[in-house]
């Protein structure tokens, strides 16, 4: 039998109604050098034909430890059969080699006394499961342990950050009970992370998604639990493989998150600087965001980025904000010095930065379309700066209200299209896939350097045209990658990987 220090950090689970699909996502996460594997044989429209599959894969790869489950319909699974029928399928799985096999507790508690039939033969793990919220675990932890197991598994759904907190805290309290503990649901993925550097047995991860596989003959597995994230993400881009529990934590703050690329490029940086940190998305919606902030104290989280729809609403929860982003009106970093939190803008850097090193911005005419949040910071940066800033759009309201408020000049688009200025910055998110043939101005283009922030994809429309009319570009990769070099330096006082993030983020976006 398997001792419980020997479980891997990270165990595939796979799930599908197949059983042939079944058997070839086993395969494939073997080949791809997985060692633990959960099958769900509930998932199957046969459960029972599963254990041949745990039986060949095992013959195929004995090192392989394999966890099965066979949870009921009632208990959040698919088997539709009764419990003892669930407890004859889980036994011929461990005759068939299963190292682990999962009991849900309202199992255990209706046939204490068929359990008997694992001890001693494979490691029993009981699991509590809740779909609907994050209740008091010191009670479902009691719940668990009247029934003996070699570990427990607490899998409960997360309305919000501090669930997080509250199951890696009973991680950390609970150390002599084995446990495996996770937040269900995107906002639970930083408890997927952090759980084994907390004494998690382990975390799991669903089985390689469709654009990092090689060949198009693989099949695609499913996460079989919400929130779950791919294994290989999981290794490679948080190291949640990890042990111990050192790793300084940073983040993004944002609602939706999941689009979001600076996990991808904060972990390169961090990774390429041998920095012990990790950069987790956080999915914060808008009321919640004061719940966050007591996970900032008590995780702790070091410092993170913020983006929509955060920018504004976060000062107030700050210590202090710098008087440029004070004037801009949006902080989009947060950094904690001697215990405290800290607001400031670096997307201004990721503005002046990249036009800096092409021509001197003092004095420099500059056209900004659009009136939202980032050509805002956009035009206080270029005012900081020394610019002549004139302000266009497409509602002539909201450009005026813009304009006045940052005391620029306003101009109507079509009379700025026939003008002429040393710089254009497109702060709209026209081009941006999927609808790349878009372009604020679509016949002449009005100025020597074009800016265009939209980075996916890496050149749009807009800077494709400027290009073809001999005129200089900066794609909105550069400003991504400055702002975020930025609020590296700030967070670590060392230099920021510019190349190895560009690199990141160009990776991600498939360039
Ligand atoms: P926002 O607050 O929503 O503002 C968007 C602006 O674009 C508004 O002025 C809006 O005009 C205008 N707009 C939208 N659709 C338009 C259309 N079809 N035709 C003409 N104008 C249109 O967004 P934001 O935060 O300012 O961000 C704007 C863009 O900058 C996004 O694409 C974002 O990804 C990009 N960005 C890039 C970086 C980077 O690091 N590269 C950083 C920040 C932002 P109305 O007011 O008339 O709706």
């Amino acid at each position: 039998m398997i001792s419980l220090s020997a479980l891997p950090r990270i165990c595939v689970a796979l799930g599908c109604a197949d059983v042939a699909q079944l058997r070839r996502l086993a395969l494939d996460a073997c080949e791809s050098g997985e060692d633990f594997l959960e099958i769900r044989l509930d998932m199957l429209l046969r459960p029972e034909s599963g254990v041949a599959v745990i039986e060949r894969l095992l013959r195929r790869y004995p090192e392989t430890v394999v966890l099965a489950t066979c949870r009921r319909t009632a208990n959040g699974g698919q088997f539709k059969g009764p419990v003892q029928q669930e407890l004859e399928i889980l036994d011929a799985a461990v005759s068939a080699g299963a190292a682990v096999v999962d009991v849900e507790i309202e199992t255990a508690e209706a046939a204490p006394e068929r359990l008997e039939l694992f001890r001693g033969r494979t490691l029993l793990l009981l699991s509590y499961h809740n779909f609907e919220h994050t209740p008091p675990l010191a009670r479902v932890l009691q719940r668990l342990e009247r029934i003996p197991a070699d570990l427990y598994k607490v899998a409960t759904m997360g309305l919000k950050q501090s669930d997080n907190l509250r199951v890696l805290e009973l991680l950390a309290k609970r150390r002599r009970i084995p446990l495996v503990a996770m937040v269900m649901g995107e906002v639970g993925l930083p408890s997927r992370i952090l759980g084994p550097s907390r004494q998690s047995v382990f975390t799991f991860g669903s089985p390689e998604t469709a654009p990092a596989r090689k060949s198009a003959a693989r099949i695609v597995g499913d996460p079989t639990a919400p929130g779950q994230i791919s294994a290989s993400v999981l290794r490679s881009r948080y190291q949640a493989h990890r042990k111990d529990s050192s790793a300084k934590v940073y983040g993004v703050i944002a609602s939706p998150v999941g689009h979001s690329l600076s996990p991808v490029l904060h972990n390169r940086a961090f990774q390429a600087r041998r920095v012990d940190a990790v950069y987790l998305p956080f999915l914060v919606e808008p009321p919640k965001l004061g719940d966050f902030f007591k996970v900032a104290e008590q995780l702790p989280v070091t410092g993170f980025s913020v983006t929509i729809p955060h920018k504004q609403r976060v000062i107030r929860h700050l210590e202090t904000t710098d008087s440029l982003a004070k004037r801009i009106g949006a902080v989009n970093t947060v950094y904690r010095r001697k215990g405290k939190l800290y607001g400031t803008n670096t997307d201004v850097l990721g503005v002046t930065a990249p036009l800096e090193k092409r021509i001197p911005l003092r004095k420099a005419s500059v056209l900004v379309a659009g009136n939202g949040g980032a050509a805002r910071g956009a035009i206080f940066s270029l005012l900081d700066k020394g610019a002549a800033v004139t302000l266009t759009g497409r509602n002539p309201q909201r450009v005026a209200a813009l304009a006045r408020a940052c005391g620029v000049e306003m101009i109507e688009r079509s009379k700025a299209a026939a003008g002429h200025y040393d710089v254009l910055v497109n702060t709209t998110p026209l081009g941006m896939a999927p609808k790349l043939s878009e372009s604020f101005f679509s016949d002449r283009i009005p100025a020597d350097l074009v800016f265009d922030m939209v980075y996916n994809p890496l050149e749009t429309q807009l800077l494709r045209k400027a290009k073809a009319a001999g005129r200089e570009t900066i794609p909105g990769i550069e400003m991504f990658v400055e702002q975020a070099a930025a609020q590296f330096e700030i967070w670590t006082g060392e230099k920021a990987p510019r190349t190895i993030m560009r690199n990141a983020v160009a990776e991600a976006l498939g360039a």
